[in-house]
């Protein structure tokens, strides 16, 4: 059986199979992959409750034929090792969907640990390693480090804005050594995302080592991604019968458009709600405005601080017309202050500590309409763990944020990084610099 291929958002001439697209991350014209056509699945057929077994069957159209297609079921099973529960807040009309009980307690971790059970099952024999690029708005490198870390044959450069992420989050960032190299960029994520594509299209770098991003602009993180809102949207739909929308509280895009392809592979999803912080491009964008890509500003869900969503590419390449993508899905923006009134309130009223970003989506839904939260079963999607953010979350609620063991043992290693410009020329000298210290 030969599975589907993925075509650039760029040129739909340009296509790679499973397996390279994730080798590759970028397309070689600089587009996207995304699947060139969609699997006609029925979901009554899938399993619903075992999110390994559900990631196996949902992702085998897309690796049929592919090398790696043989242990698909053992790359779910080790990516998929932790829950993704569905917490009823106001039972009938609200849940919340929480994804950070893995080791670094963001979503993050389902993408990144799948895209590393991947490669590092890839059957090409290497002459030389495979560098994972990432930039990070905080979390995506955590959970990219904890999943490479001691892998062999494979190193790990990340790039974050320095003094932009939580003190929780620069020690995730900074605490693995061995084959983990991590960068504190003087400048904001655009900087630090621009220089990823720029090493990409950089042809000494590419003949020195073969190089691959685990961004969201890698097709191996988004593909799991599309499983738990699968789940979510299985096991409630199955009770009440109605499909499922989704608030996702947004920054580069790679979780919405998960959810979208969710939605395109037959899953009872209703509506999906882009929940942005005060970094509006999008919901701008989406209320009618022209496209404004801009740098980002900084605001308390900092891991959503994109002013130029890398994976807006790939909605508009799902629907290039702009009433058609208006009419697919909605946005809001959010500013600090409603974050901050939101993590208080809820707090009272549910009980729940929200983490900043899990915030915004718990402020878009105050903000529906009576009759739109009346209109069907709404989701929370809640992204990270409050214990990330306690600096920020713990004087809101007036007490400290009980810490995950996972996050705890994170506190117990080393911190090191290096500090660079934002330029090109910068981190080429750097990642040098620190292969000769590596290799002394
Ligand atoms: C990365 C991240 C987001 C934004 O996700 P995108 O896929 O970039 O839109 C939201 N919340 C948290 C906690 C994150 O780490």
């Amino acid at each position: 059986m030969t599975g589907i291929r993925f075509q650039s958002t760029r040129d739909t001439a340009v296509t790679a199979s499973f397996g390279e697209a994730l080798v590759r991350g970028l397309a070689p014209d600089g587009g996207l992959y995304q699947p060139q056509h969609w699997p006609m699945i029925a979901p009554q057929d899938l399993p619903a409750s075992d999110l390994a077994a559900l990631a196996a069957q949902l992702i085998a159209p897309f690796a049929a034929g592919d090398a790696l297609a043989a242990a698909l079921r053992e790359i779910c099973a080790e990516a998929f090792s932790f829950p993704a529960p569905v917490i009823e807040l106001d039972p009938g009309r609200l849940a919340v969907l929480e994804l950070f009980h893995g080791p670094t307690a963001a979503f993050k971790d389902f993408g990144a640990r799948f895209l590393a059970a991947c490669l590092t099952r890839m059957p090409v024999r290497r002459t030389r390693p495979l560098t994972i690029l990432v930039a990070t708005s905080g979390d995506t490198g955590g959970a990219v480090a904890a999943a490479f870390h001691e892998r062999p044959g494979i190193d790990v450069v990340v790039l974050f804005p320095k003094g932009r992420v939580s003190p929780t989050q620069q020690q995730q960032l900074t605490c693995w050594g061995g084959n983990v190299r991590t960068f504190a960029v003087r400048g904001t994520f655009d900087d630090c995302q621009r220089l990823v594509k720029q090493l990409f299209l950089d042809a000494p770098l590419r003949q020195a080592r073969d190089l691959s991003s685990a961004n969201s602009i890698n097709l191996g993180r988004l593909l799991p991604q599309t499983v738990y809102y699968a789940a979510t949207a299985l096991a409630l739909a199955g009770v009440h019968g109605d499909p499922v929308s989704f608030i996702i509280p947004s920054g580069n895009l790679g979780n919405a458009v998960a959810c979208i392809w969710a939605r395109r592979l037959g899953l009872p999803i209703g509506q999906i709600l882009l929940a942005h912080n005060a970094n509006s491009t999008v919901p701008e964008f989406l209320a009618g405005g022209s496209w404004r890509p801009r740098p980002s500003i900084a605001t308390l869900a900092s891991a959503m601080d994109v002013g130029d969503p890398s994976n807006m590419e790939r909605l508009r390449a799902l629907y290039p017309d702009s009433a058609q993508l208006r009419a697919a899905v909605s946005a809001c923006s959010v500013d600090d202050e409603a974050i901050r009134t939101r993590i208080r309130s809820d707090y009272r009223r549910f009980g729940r500590i929200w983490c900043p970003h899990t915030a915004v989506a718990a402020e878009a839904y105050a903000r529906l309409s009576e009759a739109q939260r009346r209109s069907g079963r709404w989701v929370l999607v809640a992204t990270a763990h409050p214990a990330k953010f306690r600096e920020i979350v713990a004087p809101l609620i007036g007490h400290e944020v009980p810490m995950p063991p996972a996050l705890a043992q994170l506190f117990a290693r080393a911190s090191a990084f290096r500090e660079i410009d934002a330029d090109l020329g910068a981190l080429r000298r750097a990642l040098t610099e620190s292969a000769d210290e590596t290799s002394k």
